[in-house]
């Protein structure tokens, strides 16, 4: 089952557009999830997290979030390093609370460094983080998202080997990101080699509990420049939900367009008319 989501509360909610009337947004909008954005800040307390989880467990809805933007696990300074480490952790556990199924991030920079070994750098920041989620109780799948600037970590082999080394870990694929990165990536056999790669680093199950962003993007030499609604680009989004309904894909699929709701439902629309014409 693939659950078509938007990431963030719903433009459309009403109210006072907190997480929970997001949800019930969502929900009335006929979509299957939310991933919830503590990219500017984790939002959400021990206190407010777990009626979220609640109500989100009520609507039958997918939840996951998406981590602060400002953590590097690759930072030179050592003090740096570790807030890091601590707002991940924070980040990771406080979305457990709120019902999230796993946790989206952004890992770090080059910073000029190799990136072999920034690689075991980040690695190592992440077996610090997955430590203290097993120590705490927390469960929570940690997600390396696919990076959308070139100065960013975060290739396909990259996260893919993450995710192989490490217990606890698993994708996140930008589709939009991957695209901005290498210039390619628009077209049924592209996207289908993505997703055997992802099967035979880390099984069919893999494919089956997947996490993707999808939107229209603008991108230069560096990489992503800003997201854009897909009717706004050339982005082959059918044949992308071809490609994933080919592969028996299932997991989340977080729409990030700037008008996120009705590129979810478009993509979700887009997805049911696939199914119901299938054999
Ligand atoms: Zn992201």
């Amino acid at each position: 089952m693939l659950y078509f989501c938007t990431a963030g509360i719903p433009a459309s909610t009403k109210g006072k557009g907190d997480t929970i009337s997001g949800l019930k947004r969502v929900a009335d909008l006929g979509l299957g999830g939310m991933e919830i954005e503590f990219v500017r800040g984790v939002y959400l307390k021990e206190n407010t997290a777990p009626p979220v989880a609640y109500v989100g467990d009520k609507l039958g809805l997918k939840l996951s979030c998406h981590a602060p933007y400002y953590l590097n696990l690759n930072a030179v300074d050592e003090i740096k390093q570790r807030q890091s480490v601590g707002v991940l952790h924070h980040a990771a556990r406080i979305a457990a609370m709120a019902g999230a199924g796993g946790i989206v991030f952004h890992a770090g920079y080059y910073l000029k460094g190799d990136p072999g070994t920034v690689y075991d750098q980040i690695k190592g920041q992440m077996e610090l983080v997955l430590e203290k989620l097993g120590d705490d109780g927390s469960r929570i799948t940690l997600r390396p998202e696919l990076a959308g600037k070139v100065s960013q970590f975060g290739t396909l082999s990259e996260i893919l080997r993450l995710s192989k080394e490490l217990p606890g870990v698993a994708p996140a694929i930008d589709f939009a990101h991957l695209r901005a990165v290498t210039g390619r990536y628009n077209s049924y056999a592209e996207f289908s080699e993505v997703l055997s790669r992802i099967g035979e680093a880390l099984g069919a199950e893999a494919l089956s509990d997947l996490h993707l962003h999808v939107s229209g993007i603008e991108y230069g030499r560096t990489g992503e420049r800003r997201h854009l609604n897909l009717a706004e680009t050339d982005y082959r989004f059918d044949e992308l939900l071809q490609a994933l309904y080919d592969f028996k894909a299932g997991g989340m699929l977080v729409c990030e367009s700037p008008s996120i709701e009705g590129d979810a439902l478009l993509l979700q629309r887009t997805w049911q008319e696939l199914m119901s014409g299938g054999t």
